[in-house]
């Protein structure tokens, strides 16, 4: 069974009302759920708990981790960030969710500053799959709508992604690569645009879909080990 960590910073829901109303558990709450009924063993780590949760012991029995982050990037402490970094290098997956695009470790992970236009006025989207067949989009048809979200739009200044799997429209003329897939040493990495703190867009059977299917696409697979360095010994006679 894959364990999955699912990671939120858990600010704005303790400071804004309104945002408590939409996500009682906290937004991490509701995403551990509905991983939960997909079949898969979640747990879920805040960033005010000791070693914002992901002690060492959580990450090496992590396959996937979840990331939601916006008010508190900066409260993220570096060693934790190389920690993470260290094991989406060895194989862990990581599913950067929305506002996470500013995360250290997405920026890391990237290289760019990762920056983006936004707007915040409740306008549709619309997310066009752009990869039929990709088992991230797996059970999501042509394309589907979320009725309020806040606009992320081009240029989003990331890497060419290895594949690129949505692409959202929005009301306002917007248009932005809202899925995302990388491959950084053994891990994979997912960015997946949708979820801003002031909608019930975690609670959407499509966005939940999506990030089941990108959980099972994230998770590590069993490999051959790889060897570095110095070969003195061919494997062929080289005097023949
Ligand atoms: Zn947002």
């Amino acid at each position: 069974m894959i364990r999955v960590t699912v990671w939120s910073e858990y600010r704005h829901e303790k400071r804004n009302p309104k945002i408590a109303e939409i996500y009682p558990d906290g937004m991490h709450g509701a995403i551990a759920r509905s991983l939960s009924d997909a079949g898969f063993a979640v747990r879920t780590a805040t960033l005010d708990e000791p070693e914002h949760g992901r002690t060492e012991d959580v990450l090496a029995t992590t396959d996937v981790m979840t990331w939601w982050g916006h008010m508190a990037h900066g409260d993220v402490s570096d060693a934790i960030v190389e920690r993470v970094h260290k094991r989406v290098l060895e194989g862990m997956g990581l599913i950067v969710l929305h506002s996470g695009h500013f995360s250290k470790i997405f920026k890391r992970l990237m290289g760019t500053s990762c920056d983006l236009r936004w707007r915040e006025a409740g306008e549709r989207e619309r997310l066009w799959v752009v990869s039929p067949g990709h088992p991230i989009v797996e059970g999501i048809g042509e394309a589907f709508e979320i009725p309020h979200e806040e606009m992320y739009g081009e240029f989003f200044d990331i890497p060419e992604p290895d594949e690129l799997v949505l692409l959202s429209w929005f009301q306002g003329g917007d248009v932005f690569r809202s899925g995302c897939c990388y491959h950084r040493g053994r891990g994979k990495i997912f960015y997946f645009r949708p979820g801003h703190e002031t909608y019930p867009t975690y609670y959407q059977p499509e966005v939940q879909r999506v990030i089941a299917n990108a959980v099972k696409w994230a998770a590590p697979v069993a490999r051959p080990a790889t060897s570095f360095g110095h070969r003195p010994e061919p494997l062929e006679d080289l005097h023949v």
